[in-house]
């Protein structure tokens, strides 16, 4: 898709970012140009429409960029999966190992049902620990995970192996 050159041409590599030797996908530059966004948004919106998906789960933070638009075009529901500490009401909560130590998401009792059909967004898969996390809360509230979708993949770490045969379409790879 010509699309996608556009796309991965507007995103921005840091170096050192947060930490010596991370090469950081930015994704902010991507939003700085409107065609390249919504391009970005049509793609999934694309592949997504039709598919009786009646969720689209956003993991904190970026993925409450290019959830809620995609959920819109669809119309599917939208739910943020955060960052401990942050969903005021009744919450279940997913630790996954980091590199160094582990992290928590966390995601509102009631927002799905069970048999609803969800997808799960994000902007970047690494070691897949986080998407493995979201896929196993909407797991655990009944729903099924249909497929999770990101921009980008680091394929070097393996993620998708770690997603336990879950599909997973990403727009492009970054070495
Ligand atoms: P994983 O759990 O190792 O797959 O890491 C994925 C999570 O870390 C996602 O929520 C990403 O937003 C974030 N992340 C890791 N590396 C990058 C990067 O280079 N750019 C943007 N986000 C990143």
């Amino acid at each position: 898709d010509p699309r996608i050159q556009l796309i991965a041409s507007s995103i921005r590599v840091v170096p050192d970012f947060p930490k010596k030797g991370i090469m950081f996908q930015d994704i902010t530059t991507l939003l700085l140009d409107p065609k390249a966004f919504k391009d970005t948004v049509d793609l999934f919106v694309e592949r997504y429409t039709g598919n009786g998906i009646s969720v689209v789960a956003g993991v904190e933070a970026r993925g409450f960029i290019f959830g809620p638009p995609i959920a819109l075009a669809i119309g599917a529901k939208f739910i943020p999966l955060r960052k401990p500490r942050k969903l005021p009401g009744e919450v279940i909560s997913e630790n996954y190992v980091l590199e160094y130590g582990t992290d928590c998401l966390q995601m509102h009792v009631g927002a799905v049902q069970p048999g609803e059909r969800a997808l799960v967004v994000d902007d970047l898969v690494a070691t897949g620990g986080t998407l493995c996390a979201a896929i196993s809360l909407l797991e655990r509230a009944g729903a099924e995970v249909v497929e999770c979708a990101c921009v980008i993949e680091l394929p070097e770490l393996k993620g998708r192996e770690k997603l336990n045969g879950k599909p997973l379409y990403i727009l492009m790879e970054s070495h």
